[in-house]
């Protein structure tokens, strides 16, 4: 049965994947992102394709413009089925320099050299907001047309890091983690009115943004991109195609009895203890 799926931060890497692979199965897709013009091209890839898409820019941090978008989706499809919350991201400000900190640190200390003392609130701000507030606030707005109703869910996306911090970034931990929770949380919240509630927890996926820090300018890994690898034991990274299986799985009905889980999709590296 085709659906209304609405996917935000569907003008990235890996939302506008998921996004041309659902328009495949015959769902009216409504591509989100606060940069119009990704979400044009997403959308319009999808339509040139024989699909059925539109694009709508919205700011998954303001009501009030995901309340206009819903209404333009509402009117081009009819009510919400599927959200995918896909907005995220990190912040330079909220990252250390340095996985450790060293006893030595604090007096060799340089312009441009961060250690969790210099950790500018700002940068945690931003990433909490971007990653907790830009999951919660666009469900509640777009869940409001899935309750009572069949067939309709919500799918997170959280991260590796939610089960055991990356070092260098707290913010971005401390927020999947929460992602994570919240998803299990509004899981429970939301099972009497027919909603169900996921999230995914990608591993490591080359994109533009992280690129610099895991490969080099000549294509070469960086030192924390080959411990990335190394602590991979499928030995790569992830592509956005290897999120699409368990996406479709968990917005289908099949999957109706599915409910506050957070898959990981990691190549095995949850898993693996280095060891
Ligand atoms: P991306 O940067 O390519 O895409 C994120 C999109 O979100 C961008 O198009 C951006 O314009 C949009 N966006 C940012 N702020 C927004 C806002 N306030 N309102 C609306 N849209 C906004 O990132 P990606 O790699 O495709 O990541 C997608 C999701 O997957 C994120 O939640 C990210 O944290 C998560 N994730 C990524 C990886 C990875 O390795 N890339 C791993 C685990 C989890």
């Amino acid at each position: 049965m085709s659906k209304t799926i609405v996917l935000t931060g569907a003008g990235g890497v890996l939302c506008s994947t998921m996004a041309v692979e659902l328009a495949k199965q015959g769902h009216h897709i409504a591509v989100l992102d606060l940069k119009k013009e990704a979400a044009d091209q997403v959308a319009n890839v999808i339509n040139k394709n024989g699909g059925s898409a539109i694009s709508v820019a919205a700011n998954v941090l303001e009501k009030e413009s995901l309340v206009e978008a819903k209404k333009v989706i509402n009117e081009a499809y009819g009510p919400c089925d599927i959200l995918i919350n896909g907005a995220g991201g990190n912040h330079p400000l909220g990252t250390t320099s340095n996985p450790f900190l060293e006893p030595e640190d604090l007096e060799n200390a340089t312009e441009g050299f961060k250690t969790f003392f210099d950790l500018d609130p700002k940068g945690i701000e931003f990433t909490f907001n971007l990653n907790f507030l830009g999951t919660l606030i666009p469900t509640q707005v777009f869940a409001q047309d899935m309750v009572g109703r069949d067939g309709c869910s919500v799918l997170n996306i959280s991260s590796m890091n939610a089960f055991t911090p990356l070092t260098k970034i707290p913010a971005y931990s401390g927020a999947k983690a929460a992602v994570s929770n919240f998803t299990q949380w509004l899981a429970v919240h939301f099972s009497k009115v027919g909603i169900r509630v996921n999230a995914i927890a990608p591993g490591f996926f080359l994109t533009d943004q992280n690129r610099a820090l895991l490969t080099n300018s000549d294509g070469s890994a960086t030192p924390r991109g080959e411990q990335i690898i190394s602590q991979t034991p499928m030995g790569r990274y992830g592509t956005p195609d290897d999120l699409v299986s368990t996406v479709k799985w968990l917005c289908d009905d099949g999957a109706a009895f599915i409910t506050g889980i957070v898959v990981p999709i990691d190549g095995g590296f949850s898993a693996y203890s280095g060891v």
